[in-house]
Order: structure tokens, then C-alpha cells, then sequence
């Protein structure tokens, strides 16, 4: 969740005109439970949830975040990351404020915690931007930067009219998968992709770290694959932040490769550096030769791992899992295919794990 600590000085501004989905009204009227997300807040008339964006007026649940934004970029999809979802495309990107984590590493903490100034952007906007935008190699719209499962109303009414508008454009979002199964059920029949942040592979961690708990991500992950299996989306890479002196020990590596693994071989693996922000300040960054570590152990037993946030290291580039030739080439956010034919390798035709090209 937000920490809160610039409430007081930068409150968000409440238009109150979106009821929130998912949640219950208690007996007395006034107190409601939310179940959008593992949080479970219980929140009182004239409180909000812990991700500061779900408030309880007179007994209703309001989305006061929704149709506010505090970012938006035109982003290469490698920034997201996703390197296996129309590598070389652009996605108009949008962030908002609030979270339901509290990570002291936030690299986005002047959005989450609301110092930004925010504007109204409506989904029918957003929509319009984003078909303008084609020209550009524009994909459709990326949900991140904050967390955007707080932003859920505004993901699904984006979604339907910029399917209304261009089918073939793109819903993505990037995740901490901390959702509950039927809201992230429903999520899933109108986001194509999804990066999601597998953060620690302990319980602890995401208690110390982050105040939340591991099984509900892990459990967001194992449906999403299964959803991807059987309806073809959305599509799913994972990122795994390598914070120096918290999750970057061989053991730590062994354990959130064989999760991974155990879903998926085939699931596109990021393992991102950290740089030193926000709360966690104090830290180094996370040193190359450790990330290199982490993609070692991680090669072991999965098709695509990447090294993140390390521009120039050959980790970034995607290899062919069968003979290890380069498929696409990648510098920083810039990608080239140059090994693809037909969504196979053009060395020894092993099947490309991925999407390339809008029919
Ligand atoms: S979405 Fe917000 S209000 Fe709802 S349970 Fe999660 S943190 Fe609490």
C-alpha cells in the first residue's frame, strides 16, 4: 500500500463519480470490506482502503483514483519489460497514484504516494490518444509505473471502448499480481499481456519489504498461466528485482527459479538491477557479477531469462533455448529481430515462444 506519508500535503483530489467493484457492505450500514485485492481492507465511513484510493463515503465504495493520471509516455514494450510481446512496437503508457504494497524501493514513490500533479484523462480519452498514436507503431495501452489492479474500473472501461474503437490494439499491465482470483478472472478477458512482479520467493520478504504476503502472488501468477493455456492470453513474462542485501543470495536464485519453473520453463524471465531509491536509499546497486549469478542458476531450468537494467550485458539479448543462436538482439529499450523466420528459430526452426506481429 502507500505509506501515506504525504497525505496530509498532497491529498487526491475525489471526483467520486466511479462506484467500486468488489466489495461488501457490513451490517451496520456504514462499514464496508474491499476484496479487490488479498489486502481485505475494512474500511470505515470516511476512511479509505490501504492503497489510498478506494474510499467509503456514507457506506459505498468509490474508486477516486479512476480516470486520474499522474505519467504517461509513449515507452518501448521492451521498457515494461515485455520481450516477447511485439518486441520493436511502442505502448502508450499511463501510471496513476496509490498502491496496495508498501515497498521501501519504490522506483515510482512520487506517483504512488501522490507529490505528482494528476489529471483527468477519461478512458474514452485515453482510448482516442492511444488509436491516434498508431502511426507511431502504438500497440494500445499500458496500465504501470504505479499498481494498477487499484485502477481496475479504469482498465476495463479503457479496454472496452479502445476495442470498440481498433480490436486489434492492446491492453497490457504491469503487476505486482497482488489481486483476488475473481477480480484478476475478469481482469483477464480484457488485458492481452501482463509483467508480473515476482518479487521474493519468501514469505517474509513480502511481509518485511513490501507488507503483503507471497502465497496470493504466487497463486496470481499459477491462473494467470493457466488462463493464458486456455483462452491464448494474457500473455505473461515475470521480473524479478535484485535488491542488494534482501533477495540476492544463490539460495534466494535457486528458489524463485524452480517457482518459476515449476508454472513454466517457458515464462520470460527478467532479473532486473536495483538501483538505490526512495526508503532503501542506503543500498549500492545491485552489483553485475550478482545478476549474472541469478541468470546463470535461472538459465538452468528456464527457456528465457534476461539480465534487466544492465545496458550493453548479453543477458539482454533473447537466445534460442534449443541451439542457442541470438533471435533478438537487444540494446537497452531498442530490440531487432534477427533470428525469427516464420515464429521459428531460422537456425534449427525451434518454435519462438511469443508474439511478433498485429495480423
Ligand atoms: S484494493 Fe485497496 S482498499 Fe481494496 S483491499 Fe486492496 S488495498 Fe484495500
Amino acid at each position: 500500500m502507500s505509506l501515506g506519508i504525504y497525505k496530509e500535503e498532497f491529498p487526491i483530489k475525489d471526483t467520486g463519480d466511479k462506484e467500486a467493484k468488489y466489495y461488501i457492505k457490513r451490517e451496520d450500514g456504514l462499514t464496508v470490506k474491499c476484496f479487490l485485492c488479498p489486502q481485505g481492507c475494512e474500511i470505515k465511513d470516511g476512511e479509505e482502503g490501504k492503497c489510498l484510493v478506494r474510499v467509503n463515503k456514507g457506506g459505498k465504495l468509490w474508486a477516486t483514483s479512476y480516470g486520474k493520471i499522474g505519467a504517461i509516455n509513449l515507452d518501448p514494450i521492451e521498457k515494461k519489460p515485455l520481450f516477447h510481446y511485439f518486441p520493436t512496437y511502442k505502448i502508450l503508457s499511463v501510471g496513476g497514484v496509490g498502491c496496495n504494497f508498501s515497498c521501501k524501493f519504490c522506483q515510482n514513490w512520487e506517483l504512488v504516494e501522490g507529490v505528482v500533479p494528476v489529471r483527468e484523462l477519461p478512458p474514452d480519452k485515453l482510448a482516442y490518444l492511444a488509436v491516434k498514436l498508431k502511426e507511431k507503431r502504438n500497440l494500445g495501452v499500458a496500465f504501470t509505473y504505479n499498481e494498477p489492479t487499484i485502477w481496475f474500473e479504469y482498465i476495463i472501461d479503457t479496454a472496452k471502448i479502445l476495442k470498440e474503437l481498433e480490436p486489434e490494439m492492446k491492453v497490457v499491465m504491469i503487476t505486482n499480481g497482488y489481486i483476488s482470483a475473481k477480480p484478476l478472472e475478469e481482469l483477464c478477458e480484457y488485458v492481452s499481456a501482463m509483467n508480473i512482479d515476482f518479487k521474493f520467493a519468501k514469505e517474509e520478504y513480502y511481509k518485511e519489504i513490501s507488507d503483503a504476503h507471497f502465497k496470493p502472488v504466487l497463486s496470481t501468477i499459477k491462473r494467470t498461466w493457466e488462463i493464458f493455456k486456455s483462452t491464448g492470453k494474457p500473455f505473461i513474462e515475470l521480473t524479478y528485482l535484485v535488491i542488494t542485501g534482501v533477495n540476492d543470495t544463490e539460495a534466494d536464485f535457486e528458489k524463485i527459479t524452480d517457482f518459476v519453473a515449476e508454472i513454466s520453463p517457458y515464462i520470460p524471465f527478467h532479473i532486473s538491477r536495483f538501483f538505490p531509491h526512495f526508503l532503501m536509499s542506503d543500498r549500492p546497486p545491485t552489483p553485475i557479477r550478482t545478476l549474472e549469478k541469478a541468470y546463470e542458476i535461472a538459465k538452468k531450468k528456464l527457456k528465457y531469462v534476461y539480465v534487466g537494467n544492465v545496458w550493453g550485458n548479453e543477458g539482454e539479448h533473447t537466445y534460442c533455448p534449443s541451439c542457442g543462436k541470438i533471435l533478438i538482439k537487444r540494446y537497452s529499450f531498442t530490440s531487432q529481430i534477427v533470428g525469427i523466420k516464420d515464429g521459428k528459430c531460422a537456425n534449427c526452426g525451434e518454435k519462438f515462444f511469443g508474439v511478433l506481429e498485429l495480423n
